[in-house]
């Protein structure tokens, strides 16, 4: 079969993933014969789909061993990520910590934190941050630290167990948006000592606009949406049902086969980074190559334009960047923040690879890029 979900290959999978077809059936039922809202508990339906609620909650807590009251169902992880930094925030005079390589649904609302102070930690050239800057941007007045637990663009893995040490220490509130991490790394609440961690289904081959907000029992944490109080009033509004159920089977088949996909997806990646810069002239990783996201890549090609040679390279699906920006022609603020100089930064490819994806297609891939970037150049002089 041919068709978008194979052609153009697909080496995306840090922007989304396709939804599995085992979790797709899984939901299904709950849009038709098992429809009934959770909270409408005076009845049979409401009573069915509060319980199939509640078991879905269990498996997402098991998955990061938190508890079910821990976990909070949000339409995303943008919205526990502006949940976690909004809801946490209100103290002044107040100072937040995160860092200067967060998502833009972070960053965003940090941004608008009216009348609190923020340190945006730099990162090394590998994009890594560590606990002791953290330590040193520690204030009297630090209520919340903020740092994301692997990067979509560059693959950073950060040291989330010494950051969250620290800041238990300080008793400060640690946040970390786990988006690209959880479901493709192992992610241990309890071994990292975090406070509230964001994920996302449709990163993991669940389906899009579900996520959660994990939240320690005892963390004080105000709603962003009020109303009929569901998600024990920290989310309210009727709780997307299927979603939940797709994201706590998602998760499910990850506990069987992230580890193993892990292994083949790092293999595919070193041999991508290998022969890319073994055989294509002036090109380069970003992001570092041990502590990385399994599946994930970032070239720059110098005397190549990014936008071109995604033009030319149009066998593969792929980005220049994060998705959220695409679109813009900014150089990506990430790059930048690790030091790639802005004509490297606009001379950038990120690839995510994916369960899809074969040793077949990378070197098929290889060889376009060979070709491409030896062609753009010539046209460049
Ligand atoms: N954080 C990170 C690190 C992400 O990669 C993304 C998705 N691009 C988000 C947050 C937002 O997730 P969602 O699409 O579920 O809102």
């Amino acid at each position: 079969m041919s068709g978008p979900a194979d052609f153009p290959i697909y080496l995306d999978h840090h922007s989304t993933t396709p939804c599995d077809p085992r979790v797709l059936e899984k939901m299904l039922p709950f849009f038709s014969e098992r429809f009934g809202n959770p909270a409408a508990v005076t009845h049979a339906q409401g009573r069915q789909a509060s319980t199939a609620l509640e078991e879905a909650r269990s498996v997402v807590a098991d998955f990061i061993r938190a508890r079910p009251t821990e976990i909070y169902f949000t339409s995303g992880a943008t919205e526990a990520n502006n949940i976690a930094i909004r809801g946490v925030a209100v103290r002044q005079p107040g100072h937040v910590i995160t860092t200067a390589i967060e998502h833009k649904s972070v960053l965003a609302p940090v941004e608008q934190l009216a009348g609190i102070e923020v340190t945006r930690l730099r990162p090394d050239p590998e994009g890594f941050v560590s606990a002791e800057q953290v330590r040193e941007a520690l204030r009297p007045e630090t209520f919340l630290v903020s740092v994301i637990a692997a990067n979509g663009e560059i693959g950073t893995i950060q040291p989330l167990q010494e950051i969250a040490s620290v800041c238990r220490e300080h008793g400060v509130v640690f946040h970390t948006d786990a988006t690209q991490a959880i479901g493709r790394i192992p992610f241990d609440v309890n071994a990292i000592g975090c406070d509230l961690a964001s994920m996302s289904a449709h990163k993991v081959y669940g389906p899009k606009g579900i996520g959660a907000l994990y939240v320690r029992k005892g963390v004080r944490i105000s709603p962003l949406v009020v109303g009929g109080g569901q998600e024990r009033n920290l989310r309210s509004g009727t709780v997307n049902l299927p979603g939940v159920i797709g994201l706590a089977e998602a998760l499910k088949y990850r506990s069987d086969e992230m580890a193993g996909e892990a292994a083949r997806l790092t293999a595919l990646r070193n041999l991508m980074w290998d022969r890319v810069t073994g055989e294509i002239e002036l090109a380069s990783v970003n992001g570092p190559r041990g502590l990385r996201l399994p599946g994930n890549l970032n070239f720059s090609f110098a005397r190549v334009d990014s936008e071109a040679l995604m033009m030319s390279m149009r066998r593969f699906s792929l980005s220049s960047g994060s998705a959220c920006s695409a679109g813009e022609k900014d150089p990506s603020y990430v790059l930048r923040a690790i030091g790639v100089p802005e004509d490297l930064a606009m001379s950038s490819i990120r690839v995510g690879l994916g369960r899809m994806n074969t040793e077949e297609q990378v070197n098929q891939f290889v060889d376009d890029l060979q070709v491409s970037v030896s062609r753009l150049r010539e046209i460049s002089v």
